[in-house]
């Protein structure tokens, strides 16, 4: 892949080798957006775990949620590290999220960010999270693993500020119909995670990489 910081051409070149990803993995929106706090400096798959527990004790709503002691619900999602101060920010969402859902969605999305970003414990890419995948918005999420990628490509040093990488990412596809921008923001995303695991990894290994961008870590 050329040094030209192309989004579009990145979106297709990983599309053509990885196929579909079809994220979010969940079964509802509420679900996305817990699962947006509990995946903040954790694996997926003790995330999973985290979820398939609160199903189990009957707690996959915010009123269930909000319902229980704070150390109770932090034994419930144990598993997926972290589970005091999870526990602690999932209820102070829950609790300003129980009963506004109708009121949310209707938000136009500058204002339902700046909403979500004033919540205990939510960030830039959980509220992206949250708003691509649940809230269905035309917002590309930044996380490690295009911050890594962009500087492997050559295109912006990994500590760029969050909203020039996303504002270089969204500028790209300005001109794609808004519907059209939702399914590639949510496709490019995973497709972006799904080759950090297959090739792009923290020591990369470049040898059938699809991207095969020259970047040379000795020189790093
Ligand atoms: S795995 Fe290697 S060739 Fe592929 S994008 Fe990452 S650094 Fe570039």
């Amino acid at each position: 892949m050329g040094k030209e910081a192309d989004p579009v051409a990145l979106y297709y070149r990983l599309q053509d080798h990885y196929g579909p990803q079809q994220w979010w993995p969940a079964e509802t929106p509420f679900e996305v957006m817990v699962g947006a706090i509990l995946t903040q400096n954790a694996a997926w798959e003790r995330v999973e775990v985290a979820i398939a527990s609160l199903k189990q004790h009957r707690l996959m709503s915010a009123a269930a949620i909000c319902s229980i002691g704070q150390d109770e619900l932090a034994e419930v999602i144990r598993s997926c590290g972290y589970f005091n101060l999870k526990a602690k920010r999932l209820q102070a969402f829950c609790g300003w999220y129980n009963g506004r859902e109708q009121a949310l969605s209707a938000l136009e999305t500058v204002p339902l960010r700046e909403a979500l970003l004033a919540v205990h414990g939510v960030g830039p890419e959980t509220a992206d999270d949250m708003l691509l995948y649940a809230f269905q918005r035309p917002v590309f999420v930044i996380d490690t693993y295009t911050r890594r990628l962009f500087e492997r490509l050559g295109w912006y040093p990994q500590k760029s500020p969050y909203q020039q990488l996303q504002q270089f990412v969204e500028g790209a596809f300005s001109s794609w119909k808004e519907a059209e921008r939702i399914v590639i923001f949510n496709e490019l995303h995973g497709l972006i995670v799904a080759h950090a695991k297959a090739f792009c990894k923290k020591q990369p290994r470049c040898m059938g990489c699809p991207l095969q961008c020259g970047y040379e870590p000795e020189k790093k």
